[in-house]
């Protein structure tokens, strides 16, 4: 978990720094950061397909470029790309954070044929630099409402627990298929996650969309 103190200076983010956080509609976003990885996007992508559902991907420029077969995939998956940062580290610590932006825009565009529309920065925080140049690249921020605290080593059925929990209309719901930037050795339990997150959804009579598409 992000410690008290962290997550009250990403509130604070959030406030100086607005994004979408829930969706207009009373539909359910789930979202998945940091890949694309052949750890978990494959899983992710089976559980979504078999589902029928349509998720978002914030993808981190240098997975990207490291596998971009897997981010065509995820696109053609019918599936929202949207930017993770080219590398995933705080803003803070970035000498030219636009730089970092447009240079992973420009890995999301030559691997799926698409520029993404969206932006969530790495660990959902801004600079003000960042966001500055988020918004001057035409990049709508997003955050979250919900999530399964799927970076730390936790099992699949506590994932689900903690999904459920939130699911709610218009939540959007933080996710991870890659463990690169996480405290644990896979992301295979959020994949194995998901089935027990889109029942509970299917339960409350919502629909999975991407985010942007309501
Ligand atoms: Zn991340």
């Amino acid at each position: 978990m992000p410690s008290f103190r962290q997550q009250l200076e990403t509130a604070e983010r959030w406030r100086l720094f607005p994004g979408r956080e829930r969706l207009e509609g009373a539909a359910v976003a789930l979202t998945f950061d940091d890949g694309p990885d052949p750890d978990a996007t494959p899983a992710v992508l089976e559980q979504l397909e078999a589902a029928g559902a349509t998720a978002t991907f914030f993808l981190v420029g240098e997975q990207v470029q490291a596998h971009p077969e897997l981010a065509a995939e995820v696109a053609a998956h019918g599936h929202v790309v949207g930017l993770h940062g080219f590398m995933h580290v705080e803003h803070d610590e970035l000498a030219d954070p636009r730089a970092d932006l447009e240079r992973g825009a420009a890995a999301l565009a030559e691997a799926t044929g698409r520029p993404p529309a969206l932006c969530r920065p790495p660990y959902g925080r801004f600079s003000r630099a960042s966001y500055t140049a988020c918004l001057e690249l035409g990049l709508e921020p997003v955050y979250w409402s919900g999530w399964g605290c799927d970076w730390e080593p936790i099992p699949a059925e506590r994932i689900a627990d903690l999904v459920i929990r939130d699911v709610a209309p218009g939540v959007i719901v933080l996710l991870h298929d890659s463990a690169r930037y996480a405290y644990r050795d896979s992301a295979r339990p959020t994949a194995e996650a998901l089935p027990a997150v889109m029942e509970a959804v299917a339960r409350a009579g919502l629909e999975l969309v991407g985010v942007g598409s309501s």
